[in-house]
């Protein structure tokens, strides 16, 4: 398969970088990103790469993070996490309360805020230094030390979060979060303010097309178990109340952030991070979908 060539026509295809849509401004420091960046980046088992446009350049990677907590998450608790959250799409924006008071607090899916939440709520009370385990995760599975927080994403995170930190006052409430609020939102919000490119993620996401071993030392971070989980909630959860349109445009497992990022793997080929700050109405990436669209009818090979 000649990716370069494939990675090339999409963006020929799409380099008019339509900017007539939206970044996201409900975080203000997402709203200074240049709407016409534009990058993809596409990493293979045998460790060979290929990327076109802004592929290098560090962003906020958003709700994508969500998938490295679980990783971290599943690890310490194993299949009791499901005690705390649920396994099914919601079918509700991402940042929704809607659904939480009948089902007593349980999240429906881990990728949600409500989700992830509950999953920072446990990193928080297992682990010792929850930030700094986290960023050695990130750094471990991709090989990259250089990768860090932007502090910056995190404070206007912080000034702007009431709904984040609504949702961890309610499950509260309903008596699905341990520790003390404020820790619990702190955690997520250092994680959802990681920056990488789109060449940092597709590298760290090998783990989940590689059955759990980190591509180059091969070294098994994560059961195939756990992979197989997490690629199946990808598939049926990581678009929020887009989840059967990526599933059905697409047709890989994936996830997306609202800093325009969104990576998707496919099973032991490859892994894809596209960037474009652009957001549709459900807070992905318009020209992101695009392009994995285009990348997966190029291929001719999705997971279907
Ligand atoms: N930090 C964002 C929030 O909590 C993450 C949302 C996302 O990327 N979908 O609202």
């Amino acid at each position: 398969m000649d990716y370069q060539k494939i990675l090339n026509t999409i963006d020929e295809e799409l380099s008019y970088r339509d900017v007539s849509g939206k970044v996201a401004s409900y975080i203000p420091e997402l709203a200074k990103i240049d709407p016409r960046k534009f990058g993809m980046h596409v990493f293979c088992g045998d460790n060979q790469h290929f990327s076109f446009g802004d592929s290098d350049e560090l962003f906020s990677v958003q709700s994508i993070a969500k998938v490295f907590s679980l990783s971290m998450a599943m690890r310490i608790m194993g299949e009791d996490l499901w005690d705390r959250v649920d396994v099914e799409p919601s079918g509700d924006a991402f940042n929704s309360l809607s659904q939480l008071e009948y089902e007593n607090g349980i999240p429906r899916n881990p990728f949600i805020n409500a989700g992830a939440l509950i999953i920072a709520d446990i990193l928080v009370d297992q682990l010792e230094n929850p930030e700094q385990e986290l960023l050695d995760f990130v750094r471990k599975i991709t090989q990259d030390n250089s990768i860090n927080f932007d502090p910056k994403i995190t404070a206007s995170e912080k000034e702007t979060g009431y709904r984040n930190i609504a949702l961890v006052n309610y499950m509260k409430a309903l008596g699905n979060i341990k520790c003390d609020v404020e820790p619990v939102v702190d955690f997520y919000f250092h994680l959802c303010s990681l920056a990488m490119s789109c060449k940092q993620l597709a590298q760290a996401f090998m783990l989940y097309a590689n059955k759990g071993k980190i591509l180059g030392t091969e070294e098994q971070v994560l059961t195939p178990v756990t992979v197989k989980r997490i690629n199946s909630l990808m598939q049926t959860c990581g678009f929020y109340d887009e989840a059967g349109e990526f599933s059905f445009e697409v047709g890989l497992p994936g996830k997306s952030g609202v800093g325009g990022g969104i990576v998707a793997i496919h099973p032991e080929q490859y892994s894809v991070a596209v960037w474009s700050p652009i957001l549709n109405e459900q807070g992905n990436s318009s020209l992101g979908m695009k392009a994995l669209k285009r990348l997966t009818s190029l291929t001719g090979v999705s997971v279907f």
